[in-house]
């Protein structure tokens, strides 16, 4: 089939070479001239694992191209599928300009039949501005179809070839059917594609998201009481994730979510029910824990070096939001480097992945490291952000040796506390008794 995809951001990009793989011949469409120029050089823009390989293996075959024209893209595809942006405005709601900008775009270029695929993740009745943003100017019959995303940065590419479910929000049969066929080689396995409403499916998207954006909270509110009074997360966590109706995901405590989506979704749901006259309450103590939590090791880091962290080094392991992905977008361990900042402290990071994006955006005012043992040369601290394996199972003798001060803050709860004392070093985490 031949299919378009309007933005080559994390989703579009995976949607376009995954769709790509399967046989589709995929124009991706983006306007940001750079990223298309980088593209068409074979070089994809974003750290995905085994995104390379499949973006690779479709350009040589001709099957993935690329291109600023979005007349180019209409031409092309007869199921275009919308990957745009939809960040928080001020207020927290969604931003629609993109996806509705395109959208008019749209209805302007068409010449003949097309199905509008809305990938992006929009509140509920998104698809009929689509469909009447489009219908301003177009002389041709559409069909706007609701087909949100679920995929997770850093195991984007198999979540995409291996969806649990694909949801389909449409009513019309004739592009369900182009839909299901475009699909079907996606759900061999025999995970179903769900059709519903437009509405249903666009509400589908929030719901998940901010289900577990709630589990992960709940989880940290329990480790924060489990630190008032003695009791180990971890153990609760094991606790309770037997029970299958709880289930063992989800529920590992931490220095709160963060991404492009947890923050941003959770916020669009709950400025979305206000709008409707709901006071969703679950979410607004959702939003506001996680906001505390992303700083929870502050008063920890404070409270060891007597509150002045003047002139102090520290290192810090992890500045992604999440491993396997170089997505610095609300990450916590922004939050936590700002503060350290603000009080003082001098700050060497290292994350696989990352880094590039964090200068971008922070300049000099850190050190990036060469490698990860870098940040604890003469370090007072190190403080651990994010949970890549390789921070995992680290030479701890080495490290010893680096660190002025044998002293590690992990916000993921790395390391069993009682074989990281008795490795000799002062250890405090998230929820797990005893501290320092
Ligand atoms: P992104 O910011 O990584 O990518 C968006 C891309 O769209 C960028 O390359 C940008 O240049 C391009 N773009 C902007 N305006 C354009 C225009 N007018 N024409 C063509 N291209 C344009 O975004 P993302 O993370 O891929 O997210 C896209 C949507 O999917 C959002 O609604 C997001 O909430 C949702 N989503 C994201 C994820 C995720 O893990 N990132 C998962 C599920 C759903």
């Amino acid at each position: 089939m031949k299919i378009s995809v309007i933005g080559t951001g994390y989703v579009g990009l995976v949607t376009g070479t995954c769709l790509a793989e399967t046989g589709n011949e995929v124009v991706c469409v983006d306007i940001d001239e750079e990223k298309v120029k980088r593209m068409r050089s074979g070089e994809v823009p974003i750290y995905e694992p085994h995104l390379d390989v499949l973006f690779e293996r479709n350009i040589e075959a001709g099957r993935l191209t690329f291109t600023t024209s979005l007349k180019e893209g209409l031409d092309h595809g007869v199921i275009v599928f919308l990957a745009l942006p939809t960040p928080e405005e001020e207020d927290g709601s969604a931003d629609l300009k993109y996806v509705l900008g395109v959208s008019e775009e749209i209805g302007k270029l068409l010449k003949g039949y097309r199905v509008i695929v809305d990938k992006s993740t929009v509140p509920v009745g998104t698809s009929e501005k689509v469909k009447e943003a489009i219908g301003k100017h177009a002389s041709h019959d559409f069909d706007v179809v609701s087909n949100p995303e679920f995929l997770r940065e850093g195991y984007a590419v198999d979540d995409f070839l291996k969806p649990e479910r694909i949801i389909i929000g449409s009513s019309s049969d004739r592009a369900t059917e182009l839909m299901g066929k475009l699909y079907k080689p996606f759900v061999r396995s025999g995970n179903p594609v769900i059709v519903m409403d437009e509405k249903s499916a666009e509400l589908t998207k929030y719901a998940a998201n901010a289900f577990l954006a709630t589990k992960i909270t709940f989880m940290n509110e329990i480790a924060n009481f489990c630190e008032k009074v003695g009791a180990d997360v971890d153990k609760v966590r094991i606790g309770i994730g037997t029970d299958s109706r709880i289930g063992k995901r989800f529920l590992f405590p931490g220095i709160g979510y963060g991404g492009s989506c947890f923050p941003k979704d959770v916020k669009a749901l709950h400025k979305s029910g206000r709008d409707s006259g709901y006071e969703f309450k679950i979410l607004q103590s959702v939003i506001d824990v996680n906001q505390r939590q992303k700083t929870i090791l502050i008063p920890k880091i404070l409270a060891h070096f007597q509150g002045d962290l003047k002139g102090k080094k520290i290192g810090v392991w992890g500045l992604a939001f999440k491993p396997e992905t170089d997505d610095i977008r609300e990450a916590p361990a922004l939050y936590i480097i700002e503060e350290l900042l603000a009080l003082g402290a001098e700050i060497t990071a290292f994350d696989p992945e990352a880094m590039e994006n964090v200068q971008r955006k922070m300049g000099d005012r850190i050190a990036f490291a060469d490698g990860m043992y870098q940040p604890l040369e003469n370090a007072d601290a190190l403080v651990i952000c994010t949970e890549w394996g390789v921070f995992r199972n680290p030479d701890f003798t080495k490290m010893k040796e680096l660190l002025q001060d044998a002293v590690i803050f992990d916000g993921r709860n790395l390391y069993d506390t009682d074989e990281i004392r008795s490795e000799g070093f002062g250890y405090y985490s998230i929820g797990r008794g005893q501290e320092g």
